[in-house]
């Protein structure tokens, strides 16, 4: 493993030039961090709309909604409305920025397993188009809401149906343990549905699930669709409702290191439509409902990469070398949730194989502030070098904390050789701001 950064783990307008510097968008990422500063999230437009394109060829892109939570912000969602995808928040924050970019209520879907009254209320006046239900208290808030004459958005039962999606437990959300949704096997997603359909006030359209996160294999998804088709099959024969809309939430995985291998857009998108037309002829249910899907890191993950500096090295004799940079823990968080794994290279020498090895850390008061481990790196690494870890497009700058009082990266989206601020960096007067 000392091979140079492999592209196909880049962003699709990676280029090394024949120094061997790397642009992404046209722009030269040394000359990226040193106009606007480490750590600095650098994503590239073209491939986000281009992954946008796929998603939108495959399941047409009403039916694309692009779960927020991966990304958000204003800039994020107006690429998402310019390419035509639908949008899915869970909280106000994300309901905000998704309208501040651009999309109409009715192209909103709204999610979260603790939705408050204020954020329903707000949402039902606003006009939101569709609510994913998620538990009996939030049904008594939407019958009160709509009773007081607020408009009924489309509504969705979210179901768990029991699935091990091998995936991290931390975000593996179809089991049954789980806060989201309401349980299969004992009866309350069939009540939930019974309790919408039955009342000529709310407006029922359909089912959703969302077996997890990052998954690489196609047999969950063909599994889910199958006790889908199920419960469509117990739904109709006992309450009669009908399921016009099922929505199969995100999860397609995406390569974080050279030896991962998920499947394309195109392949997934496959997987679920062949896996809702088996399963439907099987049980003879007639035509199948419209298919919703939500991705999120599948389209900003790898668009996505991270430029820190290396300050310190450390060879800690019978352990590891240590690399430490000038972010960590509060930009890129899923090492220390997950364990996942990430690369690192050096922009400036992008074709330089990587002898070495080293486990990357931030700058945080914890030994979990790690974003790699044990990854290979340039043997003659040095302080002041810029180190650049691709694919932190999803679930990076979104997870950003201020621990440490470390002010958050600023982010930029480049573009045929420019570089625009989707968000500043953050400043000390920025942390002092809340204290009265
Ligand atoms: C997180 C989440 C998604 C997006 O998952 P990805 O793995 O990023 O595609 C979609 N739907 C729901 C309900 C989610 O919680």
């Amino acid at each position: 493993m000392s091979a140079p950064i492999d592209p196909s783990i880049l962003p699709q307008t990676a280029a090394i030039s024949a120094n061997g510097r790397l642009s992404i968008g046209g722009c030269d990422l040394e000359t990226l961090a040193e106009e606007f500063g480490t750590p600095l999230f650098v994503y590239d437009e073209i491939d986000i709309r281009s992954r946008c394109a796929a998603y939108a060829e495959a399941f047409g892109a009403d039916a694309v909604f692009y779960a927020s939570k991966a990304f958000s912000g204003r800039a994020i969602s107006e690429i998402i409305h310019d390419e035509g995808l639908s949008i899915d928040v869970s909280t106000a924050g994300e309901y905000h920025a998704a309208r501040r970019g651009g999309f109409a209520p009715s192209r909103v879907l709204f999610h979260g397993n603790n939705k408050s009254n204020d954020e329903l209320a707000y949402a039902l006046h606003d006009g939101v188009g569709r609510i994913v239900v998620d538990s009996f208290d939030e049904l008594d808030r939407i019958e009160t809401l709509v009773g007081s004459g607020l408009p009924c958005p489309r509504l969705l039962v979210r179901v768990t149906p029991g699935i091990e999606a091998h995936t991290h437990a931390y975000i593996e959300t179809g089991i049954e343990d789980t806060k989201f949704g309401f349980q299969l096997r004992s009866g309350a997603a069939h009540h939930a549905v019974e309790r919408i359909a039955n009342n000529p006030a709310l407006h029922f359209v359909g089912l959703h699930c969302h077996i997890g996160s990052q998954i690489f294999s196609p047999d969950p998804f063909v599994r889910v669709t199958a006790i889908m088709a199920e419960l469509v099959e117990d739904l109709t024969a006992a309450t009669g409702a009908i399921v016009t809309e099922l929505n199969l939430g995100g999860g397609l995985g995406i390569a974080y290191t050279a030896t991962d291998n998920p499947m394309s857009i195109a392949e997934y998108a496959d997987v679920l439509r062949a896996g809702i037309v088996d399963a439907w002829a099987d049980r003879d249910l007639g035509s199948p409902p419209r298919l919703f899907v939500e991705p999120g890191r599948s389209i900003v993950g790898t668009a996505g990469c991270t430029l820190y500096r290396v300050g310190t090295i450390k060879h800690v004799d019978g352990a590891r070398t240590y690399v430490s940079v000038d972010g960590g823990m509060s930009d890129n968080i899923r090492h220390a949730l997950y364990g996942a794994a990430y690369e690192a290279f050096v922009p400036s020498r992008a074709n330089d194989s990587r002898a070495a090895q080293a486990t990357i850390a931030g700058k945080h008061c914890e030994q979990g502030d790690l974003i790699a481990t044990d990854t290979p790196v340039p043997a003659d690494l040095r302080i002041g070098d810029i180190l650049c870890t691709p694919v932190t497009g999803a679930y990076g700058y979104a997870l950003a904390s201020g621990y440490n009082e470390v002010p958050r990266p600023a982010v930029v989206i480049v573009r045929d050789g420019k570089a625009r601020i989707a968000f500043r960096r953050e400043t000390t007067a920025d942390l002092a701001r809340l204290e009265p």
